[in-house]
């Protein structure tokens, strides 16, 4: 079989680990320049792996593949080198966070960092590139695919037998002109995650980082929103990410550089109904909002002035670990739904009767940070283009992802 995986990620890595020995030709097409220049996303920064059933993606992978996959990504490290951490396996914490409302999210966590993410891509790319199966295009974008009767072009061009989609949210425009040629594909698309990444002192969650590493908690607000926390780094960095025509926050940790402060988001997930049915748009509209009162960057605000929608004009005690030229001092209820504030509020005031300190009132508020769902894609459409990892709508995180491919892979080799 003669095969194309548009994008190198998570999930295509995933897909070739699996196929790599079967001698079947496998071409991969990448955007980006080499595996570092291609676009932004957890195998590049951060890495923070779990194991969890109840986070991760809308499929149901078998724990113990998750844990053999989490081990292939540790151990193409070559030292085995990691942080760990386990989200509500302790039953005490457990039932102090039930108690209030909180629903606890049951995880281990295996934190590879930014700074040695650079090597294990590496090595990985190493491995597969000396198959001789396995041919790399590195700064190759597909831009248009079509569906033939027994194969599958691509750039109006080359055919395979099959084309693996595998381009990430960043390849959002690929997927939106398949989806405008093929509208049958399309399975939902209601829901986009609206919210904050708050900052703070170490000390304040000390004792919950070293215990979780990430502590992953839902909560229904007195809104009726559902909130949550995520990608806790602790002793970690706050940084932009630039799409294009908008600026988010982000935030990760390295292995051996640290901070003096933890970074989490809070999103508020927003479920959009009818008439209405363009969650994407809804969410870069806000994201634009916050951007153009920021002047194209992200705003900054303590806690306090947050919660009063009042424009921060100085800090005090807790200092950004964002550089000074990425962040305004701003009010963020100027961009934000009212709805979305209230409900972030919420969150951080019940969160806080658990870990005081949490709305210290000169604790760091930035924005826009928001998480698009991708479309829900039917993999059953069509025999020979198959969509895997979160381009397909079924994944959202590093280990999801990469057994969606693997898994994915094994489909093709008992077909
Ligand atoms: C900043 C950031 C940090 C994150 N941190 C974590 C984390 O710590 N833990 C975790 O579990 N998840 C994390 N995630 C989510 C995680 O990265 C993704 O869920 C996962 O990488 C998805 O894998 P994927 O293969 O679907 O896409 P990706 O890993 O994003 O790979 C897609 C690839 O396709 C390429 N591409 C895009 N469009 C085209 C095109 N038209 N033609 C050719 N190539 C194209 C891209 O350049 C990219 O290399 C993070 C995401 C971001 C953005």
């Amino acid at each position: 079989m003669k095969i194309a995986i548009i994008g190198f990620g998570a999930a295509a890595i995933g897909f070739i680990e699996k196929m790599k020995d079967t001698g079947n030709e496998i071409h991969i097409f990448e955007k980006g320049k080499d595996i570092y220049s291609a676009s932004i996303s957890g195998i590049r920064a951060d890495g923070k792996l779990f194991v969890s059933k109840e986070m991760g993606g809308a499929m149901d992978i078998d724990l113990d593949l998750q844990k053999d996959l989490v081990d292939f990504w540790i151990g193409k490290s070559g030292n085995g080198e990691y942080e760990t951490g386990h989200s509500f396996r302790n039953k005490d914490y457990y039932m102090q966070f039930y108690e209030k409302g909180f629903q606890p999210i049951i995880s281990d966590f295996y934190h590879l960092g930014t700074d040695q993410l650079k090597k294990i891509l590496f090595n990985i790319y190493e491995k597969f590139r000396s198959l001789p199966n396995i041919h790399f295009h590195f700064e190759t974008p597909v831009s248009n695919i079509s569906v033939e009767r027994d194969h599958v072009k691509i750039n109006n061009n080359e055919a395979f037998d099959k084309v693996v989609v595998a381009v990430g949210r960043s390849g959002y425009k690929l997927i939106k002109a398949i989806i405008k040629q093929y509208p049958e594909i399309v399975l939902n698309s209601t829901t986009v995650d609206i919210g904050v990444r708050f900052e703070l002192p170490n000390h304040i969650v000390e004792d919950l980082n070293k215990e979780m590493y990430e502590f992953k908690v839902r909560y229904k607000s007195k809104t009726g929103y559902m909130v949550r926390t995520f990608c806790n780094n602790p002793s970690g960095y706050v940084v932009t990410e630039n799409y294009g025509d908008i600026t988010m926050v982000n935030g990760h940790a390295k292995l051996k550089e640290k901070s003096e402060n933890t970074n989490f988001a809070i999103l508020t997930t927003v479920q959009l109904t009818q008439p209405f049915n363009d969650p994407i748009g809804y969410g870069t509209h806000i994201a634009g909002m916050s951007n153009m009162l920021g002047g194209n960057r992200v705003i900054l605000q303590t806690y306090s002035h947050f919660v009063n929608s009042k424009r921060t004009k100085n800090l005090y005690r807790v200092m950004p670990t964002l550089s000074n030229d990425k962040y305004i001092l701003g009010d963020i209820n100027l961009a934000f739904p009212r709805r979305i504030i209230e409900s972030i509020i919420d969150f951080a005031e019940n969160l806080n009767q658990l870990i005081p300190g949490i709305t210290q009132p000169d604790n760091l508020v930035y924005a826009p940070e928001i998480k698009f769902y991708s479309n829900t894609l039917n993999n059953e459409k069509f025999k020979n283009l198959k969509f895997i990892g979160d381009c397909s709508g079924y994944t959202r995180s590093i280990i999801y992802a990469t057994a969606h491919g693997y898994l994915m892979a094994e489909e093709f080799l008992i077909e």
